[in-house]
C-alpha cells in the first residue's frame, strides 16, 4: 500500500456493502481498511494512526454510527466522518451531522459517484481546516513575540520606558489599595559622555548592556524590575519595599556595577564605570502621585552626583 494515499476506514455490518464501497474507493485511488461495527472501528482507529477518514453506516449492532461519532468527538478526535444512510433515515443523518459528522450520503444507485465526490470534498475541507489552525497558532505566537518586543529595550534587552510607565502604575495602584510601601530607584551612569568620547559609541553601547545586565542580575524578588528609563538612565521599581529595603537593594546594585570593573580612564570619580542612584519611597495614599515620587528620586540622584557620584542618596520622606 502506498503510504501517501488517503486511508479510509469503511464501517458497515453488511459484508456486501463493505466490499462494494472498497471497490469504489480503491478505484478512486484510496487505501481502504474496513470494520464490521462501531466497536471494531474504534479499536482499529485507535490502533492505526494512519486513518485519514471514516465512512460509516448508521444502523449497526452494538456500537452504531451515532455512538461511533459521539465516542470519537468526545475523545477530541476530529478525523473526518462521512455517514451512510438509507433513504428513509434522513433525520438520523441530520442528528449525526449535529454530533460532528462531516457529510452524509444516501445509499442509493448514485452512491458510486456521490461517495467519491464527498470524500474529496471532506478531505479538502479538512486540509483547509488544519491549515487554518496552524496559521492561527503561528499568528498568535508572532503576536505574543511582538507584544513582548514592544516592552523590551532593543539595545539592552531589559524592559523599556513603556514597560516602566505601564507597570509602575499598576504596582502603584496595588500599593495604594494594600497600604503597603512602594520604592523607586533612578540610576545614571557617571561621566558617560566622557566614556563615549574616549572609547567610542560602540563600546558605549556595550557598556550600557553590561550595566543593564548587572543591575538586573542583582534583583531577587519576582515583582522587582529594572528598566532602561532613558539613554544611560535606569529606573528600578520595588513593590512592597520600604526605604531601608530599597537602600540595601540600591547599594547592592551600585556595588555590582562597580564590581564589573569596566575601565573608564576619563571618569573623575573612579578608574572604572560607576553609577549614581536616588531613591524615593512612600506608603502611598489615595491622593499620592507616582510622578512626584519619581521626581524626588530624580532630585536625590542629582544630589548623589553633586556629592561626588558613585553613591546612593535617599529622598526626604
Ligand atoms: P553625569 O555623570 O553627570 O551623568 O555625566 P554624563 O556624561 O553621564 O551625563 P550626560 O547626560 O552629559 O551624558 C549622557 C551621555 O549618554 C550622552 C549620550 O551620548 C550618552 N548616551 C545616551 N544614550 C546612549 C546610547 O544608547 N548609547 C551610547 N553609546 N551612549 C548613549
Ligand atoms: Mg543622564
Ligand atoms: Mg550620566
Amino acid at each position: 500500500m502506498d503510504p501517501q494515499k488517503t486511508k479510509i476506514l469503511i464501517v458497515d455490518d453488511d459484508a456486501f456493502v463493505r466490499e462494494m464501497l472498497s471497490q469504489i474507493l480503491e478505484s478512486g485511488d484510496y487505501r481502504v481498511v474496513s470494520a464490521e461495527n462501531g466497536a471494531d472501528a474504534l479499536d482499529q482507529y485507535h490502533k492505526d494512526s494512519g486513518i485519514d477518514l471514516i465512512v460509516s453506516d448508521m444502523n449497526m449492532p452494538g456500537v452504531n454510527g451515532l455512538d461511533l461519532i459521539s465516542s470519537l468527538r468526545h475523545a477530541e478526535q476530529d478525523v473526518p466522518i462521512i455517514i451512510l444512510t438509507a433513504t428513509n433515515k434522513i433525520k438520523i443523518a441530520i442528528e449525526a451531522m449535529k454530533m460532528g459528522a462531516n457529510d452524509y450520503l444516501i445509499k442509493d444507485e448514485n452512491i458510486q459517484d456521490t461517495i467519491l465526490m464527498s470524500v474529496e470534498r471532506v478531505m479538502e475541507q479538512n486540509r483547509l481546516k488544519i491549515q487554518n489552525l496552524r496559521l492561527r497558532a503561528d499568528l498568535e505566537e508572532k503576536n505574543k513575540q511582538l507584544e513582548q518586543m514592544a516592552f523590551l529595550d532593543g539595545l539592552t534587552g531589559i524592559p523599556n520606558r513603556r514597560y516602566f510607565d505601564d507597570f509602575s502604575v499598576q504596582e502603584w495602584g496595588r500599593a495604594i489599595r494594600g497600604k503597603i510601601p512602594f520604592s523607586v530607584i533612578l540610576f545614571d551612569i557617571d561621566f558617560f559622555k566622557f566614556y563615549n568620547d574616549t572609547y567610542g559609541h560602540q563600546q558605549g553601547d556595550d557598556c550600557l548592556k553590561k550595566v543593564a545586565g548587572a543591575l538586573k542580575d542583582t534583583l531577587e524578588r519576582h515583582a522587582d524590575f529594572v528598566s532602561r528609563y532613558g539613554g544611560e538612565e535606569f529606573a528600578v521599581v520595588l513593590p512592597n519595599t520600604d526605604m531601608s529595603g530599597a537602600c540595601s537593594v540600591a547599594e547592592a546594585m551600585r556595588s555590582t556595577v562597580e564590581a564589573l570593573n569596566l575601565p573608564h580612564e576619563k571618569s573623575q570619580t573612579a578608574d572604572h564605570v560607576t553609577v549614581s542612584g536616588g531613591i524615593g519611597s512612600v506608603v502611598p495614599r489615595e491622593d499620592s502621585e507616582l510622578s512626584q515620587l519619581i521626581s524626588k528620586a530624580d532630585r536625590a540622584m542629582y544630589t548623589a552626583k553633586e556629592k561626588g557620584r558613585n553613591r546612593i542618596v535617599k529622598a526626604e520622606p
